[in-house]
């Protein structure tokens, strides 16, 4: 039986371990209301979304003629990247590709890469971060006791892509994000990936040595990739018909690419966190909000959700060897990373966050605290 926390959408399968779930009088979820709106924004009518892929694909390939790549992206070798860059093969785009190497990559990550672009035959262009510094971070968000510990990560990959983007005169970033497969992700299990502010002030308390190589993507840089240089970011995914369990069996027959078991499960870290700090510390099973954005999207239905949720979130052998490798490769006693489980969560906001529209709407989740220690009582 999965395990869910008070109210449970009639819907998808989100609760009450989203602590500003709203549900209305048929019991159907902000989020189902959400995914709608957020569709009919942002993805084109499925008969008229052929023929606006191709003239993106056309502008990139005219703006970028004559030049080296005519865009740029980034591949984990998870599924969407993955899928990203055979996209760009089959339309005849010239990506850059870059893979951002934060220290995590299972080996199977690496062999997915490998298999892809000896495949496709791109370019690759590696970024590993300074990896003392990145744990260094890492720790400081344990220590914490926030709950995006990805935040870094995904901060770190954006400030890489425009920087990357901008030496070699790119001016099309392919992303993987996507609405048909991660629309939903309640506000409370995340937090603004933009927010440098918020990362450097983590790291002021916590942290241990100077950061002086991690990529900050800060307003500076922002105003100088996207205001002056003018590069775009392009969600290419919401531009076809993008099905997972499809794209998968592509990716498997024509790139030798092999699935992880899980979301963003091609990173040791990202599995551990998922699998075990969330739910642990936080109460969180993102399973719950990709598992609701595919029944929102028609690709699965909710009893196979139910079924799927029912399933352990981590098989307990993995569990065992993950929590040891990640724990020697931080240098953390068992000890102390049980006094940091241990620990009341602490929102993002008890923090310096970045000022101006975009951050303001993270004000409202100073609250959290006690919420989430309710949650936790019951
Ligand atoms: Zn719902």
């Amino acid at each position: 039986m999965p395990s869910f926390v008070g109210r449970v959408c009639v819907n998808c399968v989100m609760d009450e371990s989203d602590p500003f779930i709203s549900f209305d009088e048929k019991g159907v979820c902000n989020h189902c209301k959400e995914y709608k709106e957020k569709a009919t924004k942002k993805l084109v009518p499925l008969n008229q979304r052929e023929a606006e892929f191709k003239r993106i694909i056309s502008k990139i390939q005219t703006e970028g003629k004559g030049k080296k790549y005519d865009c740029i992206l980034g591949i984990s070798g998870g599924t969407d990247s993955s899928y990203m860059a055979y996209l760009a093969k089959k339309n005849d785009l010239r990506p850059l590709v870059v893979h951002f190497d934060n220290g995590w990559n299972s080996e199977l990550a690496v062999k997915n890469i490998e298999n892809i672009l000896s495949k496709l035959e791109f370019d690759l262009e590696t970024f590993v971060i300074d990896w003392e510094e990145f744990k260094d971070i890492q720790l400081a968000y344990l220590k914490a006791g926030v709950i995006d510990i990805e935040a870094i990560t995904d901060h770190a990959i954006a400030g890489t892509l425009y920087k990357l983007a901008g030496k070699h005169n790119i001016k099309y970033i392919l992303s993987g994000y996507n609405i048909v497969t991660e629309a939903i992700l309640p506000n409370a299990w995340v937090y603004n990936k933009q927010d440098h502010i918020n990362i450097i002030d983590i790291h002021n308390k916590f942290g241990t040595i100077p950061l002086k190589n991690f990529p900050f993507f800060d307003s500076i840089s922002r105003k100088k990739y996207i205001n002056a240089k003018g590069i775009k970011t392009i969600n290419i995914l919401n531009y076809i018909d993008y099905n997972k369990k499809e794209v998968q069996q592509i990716l498997k027959d024509e790139l030798d690419w092999r699935d992880y078991g899980g979301k963003h499960y091609e990173s040791i870290f990202t599995r551990f966190y998922q699998g075990y700090i969330l739910p642990t510390k936080f109460n969180v099973d993102k399973r719950k909000a990709h598992l609701s954005t595919l029944i929102c999207s028609g690709q699965i239905t909710r009893d196979e959700a139910l079924k799927e949720l029912g399933e352990p979130i981590y098989d307990f052998e993995q569990l065992k060897t993950d929590k040891e490798f990640v724990l020697k490769k931080l240098g953390l006693s068992e000890k102390k990373f049980e006094d940091i489980m241990k620990q009341e969560p602490v929102p993002h906001s008890d923090f310096k966050v970045g000022t101006g529209s975009i951050y303001d709407e993270y004000k409202w989740l100073k609250p959290l605290k006690p919420i989430l220690s309710s949650i936790k009582r019951k």
